[in-house]
């Protein structure tokens, strides 16, 4: 069994994950961060990387995969270890105050201080009825690099933020844009929903797949109206399956940590029921929670800094400024 040792195991390399490493570098700390995706970013890398985000402080606008990397390049110089693609599946504390982490690739991590940064769990996409031999061969449940759609006829499904958001960040790359829901009310941000009915993209509600053809490819597609069941043949090379995802905390709730919902329950300095398990980010509860970026970088340096006392009682909880 691969073994590592070091002083923060952090579950999770979403944007609070990735905060929380530069921050146990500059604290003095070495770290290890476990992702069950094969790349950090969390739901930022996974599920919107081509969108703009406008209220990280400090930021008018950042594109998704861009603030990633900026903090993947933040944590840098403290050399991170990276186990990507592990899925977190066993914490054990011993009477010392460490624990071992164990993954789902055989991995032993000795840590002497634990932080959870677990997001909403590991998340996958709600599948597209009749869709699985497509997979990989033109229908995508999330578009990683806008550019794969170029010149494309693309159908998208879903009446979410995320479907009105490939919609109109589609436009002007790719040829064609229909966006079916089965509904006629989308989940989506008024705004967005505006700009997509004022858009080149086809809207048709009350609409869903029937059945999905090609030989190598995606090549049509045929949708119905459900109200009516009349029918109708698309031409085209990609499907974008934008139903959302299941999420599923999974081994963390056999942690013996206090969850509520699909939440862990902190103290103010970030710490869980169990002594040297600190959280951060959205995957933490507490009354007046707020699940945004912003507020997990935030968490993360609370708990990183706690952590560092957990680790060396004689340490202080304010790190000192950053500022050289
Ligand atoms: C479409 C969309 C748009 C959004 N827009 C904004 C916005 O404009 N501004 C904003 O502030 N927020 C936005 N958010 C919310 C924002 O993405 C989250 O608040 C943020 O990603 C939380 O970061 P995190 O690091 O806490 O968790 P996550 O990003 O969820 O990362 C958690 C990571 O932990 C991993 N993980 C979980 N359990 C395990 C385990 N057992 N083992 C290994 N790995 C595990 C997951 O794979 C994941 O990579 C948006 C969210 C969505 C879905």
């Amino acid at each position: 069994m691969e073994q590592h040792e070091t002083d923060l195991a952090i579950v999770g390399a979403g944007p609070s994950g990735l905060y929380a490493a530069y921050y146990a570098g500059f604290r003095g700390l070495t770290m290890t961060l476990i992702d069950s995706l094969p790349e950090p970013g969390g739901q930022v890398a996974a599920l919107y990387p081509e969108k703009l985000i406008y209220d990280v402080a400090g930021f008018p606008a950042v594109r998704g995969q861009d603030l990633v990397e900026a903090c993947v390049t933040q944590a840098a110089p403290y050399e991170p270890t990276y186990l990507l693609g592990h899925r977190a599946e066993g914490l054990h504390p011993h009477e010392d105050g460490s624990f071992t982490l164990t993954t789902s690739k055989d991995v032993e991590i000795h840590a002497r201080a634990t932080l959870i940064t677990g997001g909403i769990g590991t998340f996958t996409p709600r599948p597209l009825p009749d869709g699985e031999a497509f997979e990989g061969r033109g229908l995508v449940y999330f578009v990683r690099e806008l550019e794969t759609m170029r010149d494309q006829d693309v159908l998208i499904v879903g009446g979410g933020d995320s479907a009105v958001d490939w919609a109109l960040n589609l436009e002007g790359i790719a040829r064609s844009i229909t966006l079916i829901h089965r509904r006629d009310r989308f989940r989506a941000h008024e705004g967005s929903v505006a700009a997509l009915y004022e858009s080149s993209v086809r809207v048709l509600t009350f609409t869903e797949v029937a059945h999905i053809y090609g030989d190598q490819a995606v090549e049509r597609v045929d949708v119905f109206d459900n109200r009516t069941d009349e029918q109708e043949t698309l031409k085209v090379q990609k499907v974008i399956a934008a139903l959302g995802f299941v999420s599923d905390l999974g081994p963390l709730k056999s942690w013996n940590l206090e969850i509520r919902g699909r939440n862990l329950l902190v103290d103010t300095r970030m710490e869980t029921n169990v002594p040297g398990v600190f959280a951060a980010g959205d995957i933490t509860e507490y009354e007046g929670k707020v699940r945004l970026i912003s507020v997990g970088f935030g968490e993360a340096a609370t708990a990183v800094n706690n952590a560092a006392v957990h680790i060396d009682p004689t340490a202080r909880v304010f790190p000192g400024h950053s500022s050289g």
